[in-house]
């Protein structure tokens, strides 16, 4: 459901982030992407949801090819497509509620189905008590089930995270991997870049590891590889 067919990519600087990427991801699996810091993560991570386009070579999504996609379609990939980031990049003048709300409305779905599936998705990050919050008046980890919810809120069939605990303590982050976990097991994909060896090593998934802009390993169950 996800194909990279010998993908590079190369920024305006000449910077070669990306160097012959060959993965396949199938419908409900759930990825680690680890490597050292440059080492192309967030490049790879970015292309799936067309922040950026490949230089050269092929990426489907669901049999479509991303980077051939036209600008005024890319909202229309970001749909079937979960972003959470390290940063949360909640929106601070509203609520936790109007937050998560936000991604429907924009999609003009009904009223009564907004309000129906918004609380249902904060139940399930359980944050359905602070609805009516401000990001600011949140912990970190709070903020993130509130950025998880946003990202799962319209059903996307794939949910790509960069670094999402690297803002958070431990326990937090084990909070937010039982909520990834969750999701998974509902059938979505999800695609998580981050620089966790114990959550890696604990909670076990297929790892691909990129280094220089390549893929160096992609086991099953695998082991996170590096010290941290
Ligand atoms: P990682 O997420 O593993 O740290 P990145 O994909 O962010 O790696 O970066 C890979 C390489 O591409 C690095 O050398 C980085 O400096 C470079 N790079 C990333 N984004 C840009 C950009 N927008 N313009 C130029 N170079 C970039």
């Amino acid at each position: 459901m996800i194909l990279m067919k010998d993908v590079y990519k190369t920024y305006d600087n000449g910077v070669t982030a990306l160097n012959g990427i060959n993965v396949e991801i199938a419908q409900g699996e759930f990825v680690y992407i680890v490597g050292p810091s440059g080492a192309g993560k967030s490049s790879f991570i970015k292309l799936m949801y067309r922040e950026i386009k490949p230089t050269r070579g092929a990426l489907f999504i669901n049999n479509k090819d991303v980077s051939e996609i036209k600008e005024k379609d890319v909202p229309l990939l970001r749909r079937n497509i979960g972003v959470i980031f390290q940063d949360f990049r909640l929106l601070p003048k509203l609520s936790v509620y109007e937050n998560v709300a936000f991604a429907l409305e924009v999609i003009e779905e009904h009223p009564r189905n907004i309000r129906k599936r918004v609380m249902e998705v904060l139940d399930l990050v359980g944050l359905k008590n602070k609805a009516r919050f401000f990001p600011n008046e949140l912990s970190g980890g709070e903020q993130q089930r509130v950025s998880i919810a946003r990202a799962i809120v319209n059903h996307p069939k794939i949910v790509i995270a960069d670094e999402p605990t690297g803002n958070l303590d431990p326990e937090t982050s084990w909070e937010i991997m039982r909520v990834f976990e969750e999701i998974n097991n509902s059938g979505t994909t999800i695609i998580m870049a981050t620089h966790s060896k114990e959550i890696v090593n604990t909670i076990k998934k297929r790892v691909i590891a990129i280094e220089d802009g390549t893929i160096v390993r992609d086991e099953h169950r695998g082991d996170y590889g590096y010290e941290s």
